[in-house]
Order: C-alpha cells, then structure tokens, then sequence
C-alpha cells in the first residue's frame, strides 16, 4: 500500500488554516522568516514553494536574503535580528550554507521558542530529555505523523532509523523512542545493515541515496518511511527507497514525491502557527 502523503498534508493544512484564521481575527498575523544564503536553484524553488503555501495560508513568510559569500557571523547575525524582531513567530535557517558551513554552525543563533524547523541543537536536547516546549524539525515530526495518521502500532514495536543527521535521523529516532518503540540507529558504519533493517516493524529510511533500501531490507508486513530526497537528471526525484522492489514485502511504503515531503512542509507551517499562538497568549512586556 502506498500511503498517500499528500492527504494528510491536506487534513493537517485544514486545521492550520483555521488556526490561522483564529490568530488572524484576534490581530496577529503568522509570521516565518527563511533566512537564505545561496543561489542553489533547488533551494530557490524550495522557497518559493514554502513562500506560496504559506501565503495561501494568510501566512506572511519573508525571505531574508544575504549574500553568497555570507560569514557564520553574517549568517549568526541574521537569524538572531529575525528571532529578536517581535512581528516574527518562525525562523528558518535555508540550507546549503556559504564556504562549507553547516546547520549545526549557525543554528544556535535562532531563539529556541522561534526554532519551527529544530535547528537549535538546545531544541534537540529538549526533544531528547522530554524537557520543555521545543519543536522537532518538521520533517522528523512528519514521520511519527504520517504513522500515526496510517495507525501505525509503535509501543513495544521494533524501529529502525538509517540515517543519524540532527535534521532527520536522530530526532526521528528520538521521537519514535518517546512512543515506546525499541529503536536502532543506523548509519554508514553500521555492520550488515540489510539485516539489522530487517528486524524493523518500522524502517526509516533517511540517507540520500537513490533506491539504496531494496526489498533486502525489509521484513515481511515491515511499514517502510522513505524520507530520502534524491534530485534525477529528469529534473525528479527520487527517494532512498526502492519502492517497486519492496511493495510486495513491505504492508505499506511511503511515495517519493508524494510522502513525507507535503506532510513536511505542512507541519513546518504548523509549528509557526503553535510559535505565534504561544506568543500571542504571552502577556504584554
Ligand atoms: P545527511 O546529513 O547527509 O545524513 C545522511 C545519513 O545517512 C548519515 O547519518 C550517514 O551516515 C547515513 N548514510 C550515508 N550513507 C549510508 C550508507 N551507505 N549506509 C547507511 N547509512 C548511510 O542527510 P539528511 O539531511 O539526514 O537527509 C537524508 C535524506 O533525507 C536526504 O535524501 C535528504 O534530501 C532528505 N531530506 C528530506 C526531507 C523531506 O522533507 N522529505 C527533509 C530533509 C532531508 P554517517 O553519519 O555515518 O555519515
């Protein structure tokens, strides 16, 4: 069975857009600002996709565009002026990043209450200790949405997560742990990975690498996430997940375009809209 992404995005986005609707009568507009240092065109379309959802939501998203050759201090700077900026609920750190910086470089420039996409790793040590109100990145939370959408049984159950970026991996494994399953990280030195995936009720798969996770991988009646988002020379993509090859094993897989990805971008839009009703119920300074 392959588990349509793009519905649930359309049932999470109906509860968003009333929300927004409720902030938006009440005097509050829900504001993300997308920080961007690159002229990567994927980001570029990215962005502008983002940009038009939100819009559509009666979100105001603003770009903050710097320049190519931005510094970690420039970058820094950026994220700590739209954390501070009051009309701001939701800021993002845009990825590729300038001269090899990474997420983890920068991403304690943004203020935990407006960190929508997890990128503060103090929003990542909240997740992993149960300890206060931090987002997960969105596309992490997409995966434990999506299984519970699909009534995916995780309590006791056996998980497997390829894949140990704090973007994804880690913090999927964290929140399926919180659910009470057994979880197993895996990543690129992990012995006999296609037996170890083969013990999981639920496989995770979050590496960057075309169809690396074939029917191999799978146990029979297995519930398989593809997170994975590989460009093709088609101007597609495709996830890291054969999903021909482990339809006749697997009791449901998750479609590259069409799965995670529109669930991702809707639970991002929904973290802004928890980051601005908190604000909004804060009292007055
Ligand atoms: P990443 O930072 O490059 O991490 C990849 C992980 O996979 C690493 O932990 C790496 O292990 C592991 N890995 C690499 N090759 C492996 C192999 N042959 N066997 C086992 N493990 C291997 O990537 P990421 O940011 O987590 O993203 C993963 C995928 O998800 C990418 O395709 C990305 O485009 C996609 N993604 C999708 C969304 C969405 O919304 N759908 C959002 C974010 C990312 P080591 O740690 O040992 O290097």
């Amino acid at each position: 069975m392959l588990i349509d992404g793009k519905k649930i995005a359309a049932e999470i986005r109906a509860d968003v857009a009333e929300r927004v609707a409720a902030l938006t009568a009440a005097g509050t507009t829900p504001t993300m600002a997308i920080v961007v240092a690159t002229d990567d065109e994927s980001t570029a379309w990215y962005v502008r996709s983002l940009t038009r959802t939100a819009s559509g939501l009666g979100i105001d998203a603003r770009t903050v565009e710097l320049a190519r050759d931005a510094s970690r201090d420039d970058i820094r700077a950026a994220l700590a002026a739209a954390s501070a900026d009051p009309v701001v609920h939701g800021v993002i750190c845009q990825t590729p990043l300038p001269g090899g910086l990474k997420l983890d470089d920068v991403g304690d420039a943004i203020a935990v209450e407006a960190d929508i996409d997890g990128a503060n790793p103090l929003s990542l040590g909240r997740l992993a200790s149960g300890a206060g109100e931090a987002f997960a990145p969105a596309t992490a939370a997409a995966v434990l949405r999506i299984l519970a959408h699909e009534g995916v049984p995780l309590r006791g159950r056996r998980a497997v997560v390829i894949g140990r970026s704090n973007v994804v991996g880690k913090p999927a494994a964290l929140l399926l742990l919180d659910q009470h399953a057994t979880v197993t990280v895996c990543h690129s030195r992990t012995a006999d990975l296609p037996a170890v995936a083969r013990d999981a009720d639920v496989l995770v798969a979050a590496v960057g690498r075309p169809k690396m996770v074939n029917a191999e991988y799978v146990k029979p009646g297995a519930v398989v996430i593809d997170v994975g988002t590989n460009p093709t020379e088609d101007g597609s993509l495709v996830g890291d997940v054969d999903t021909d090859a482990v339809a006749d094993v697997a009791s449901a897989v998750t479609p590259v375009p069409g799965g995670v990805g529109p669930v991702t971008t809707m639970l991002l839009m929904s973290h802004l809209v928890t980051a601005a009703e908190r604000a909004s119920a804060k009292p007055a300074q």
